[in-house]
């Protein structure tokens, strides 16, 4: 009893002492701090909050929450607290605050509009007046572009900057479940350890690039050219008849033997000539292994004929 006496005569542990602390804490924190009450109006929101959404404390308390969010999410994010509200039992879940961010997809919204990645922790607090909610946010605009760059680089080929084999398979399944019409081929260069012999690998580097170039402009628009690996390349045309996808085939393989583009050699020019197996997807192919593999056959086909050739599989 003692104790507690002296505790409460002490300056440094008077009720509004522990509030100017809180006060500093809060105002301290690397992170956004929010609060809103029962209404989802705003209650608290400290430094971290004003540098990251851009509008003072004095501006935004008593105003709704869904003024930090990007428009499209603001219709469902009274259902949302609810949702959370309702599975959330403190003593079930232990002192770890759950976070909304499971789906990874969670953004908030700048005064001037524009879009922040962040990561939430929220926690529901009881008071005397009522329930109130505190989220902890954190911008994690530099991971997401991390992450973005990373998911980018792991589909492209550094030689070319085409998409590579994964970068292909992906649009190509996508095509695939969607049931469209659909055309691919694959490329090989002909003869190209001769061209690596003769002119040495830095200028079959220098093949790869053009082709590359030249083969992205000839199958633009919805279609997808990239390096399959090697010196094989592939396309896929989504749309394309199997007659079609042959024309821009066939076109590519003249361009390449009449050497018919610009290009700039750091040395001499190379020649060089390319077989082309083509294949349109039948109904009931589902799979993509089954479509490269018929446009592989192809592709051999053309190359034991005679090679700077187009099949059709
Ligand atoms: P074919 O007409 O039958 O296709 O003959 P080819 O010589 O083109 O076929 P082969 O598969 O024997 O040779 C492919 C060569 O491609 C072998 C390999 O050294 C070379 N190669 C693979 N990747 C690269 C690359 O990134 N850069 C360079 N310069 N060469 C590469
Ligand atoms: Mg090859
Ligand atoms: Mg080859």
């Amino acid at each position: 009893m003692a104790g507690q006496k002296a505790e409460q005569s002490d300056p440094a542990q008077q009720p509004e002492v522990n509030a100017s602390r809180y006060r500093a804490l809060v105002d301290l924190a690397y992170d956004a701090i929010v609060t809103m009450d029962e209404q989802h109006n705003i209650t608290l929101f400290n430094r971290a909050a004003e540098n990251m959404f851009g509008y003072t404390a004095a501006e935004v308390l008593g105003r709704p929450i869904v003024t930090l969010l990007p428009e499209r999410f603001r219709a469902g994010h009274a259902r949302k607290v609810r949702q959370f509200a309702e599975s959330y039992e403190p003593g079930v879940r232990g002192s770890t605050p759950p976070r909304m961010d499971e789906s990874n997809s969670v953004y908030g919204q700048h005064r001037d509009g524009s879009v922040i990645p962040v990561e939430i922790a929220v926690s529901k607090i009881e008071l005397s007046g009522g329930t109130e909610f505190m989220a902890v946010v954190r911008d994690i605009t530099d991971r997401a572009r991390l992450m973005e760059l990373l998911k980018k680089q792991a589909s492209t080929d550094a030689l070319t900057g085409l998409p590579n084999r994964r970068g292909f398979l992906e649009f190509v399944e996508n095509i695939l479940c969607a049931s469209e019409q659909l055309s691919v081929f694959i490329l090989d260069i002909d003869f190209f350890k001769q061209i690596n012999d003769t002119h040495g690998h830095d200028a079959g580097d220098e093949v790869l690039r053009v082709l590359a170039r030249v083969g992205a402009s000839i199958t633009r628009g919805s279609n997808l050219f990239a390096r399959w690996g090697g010196e094989e390349f592939v396309a896929a045309m989504p749309g394309a008849t199997s007659e079609l996808a042959l024309t821009i085939a066939d076109q590519l393989r003249q361009r390449f033997e009449h050497g018919d583009f610009d290009h700039q050699w750091s040395h001499a020019a190379i020649s060089f000539t390319v077989s082309i197996g083509v294949v349109t997807r039948e109904a009931g192919d589902v799979d993509v292994d089954a479509l490269m593999k018929r446009a592989d056959r192809a592709l051999y086909r053309a190359k034991k004929a005679g090679r700077n050739r187009v099949e059709a599989g």
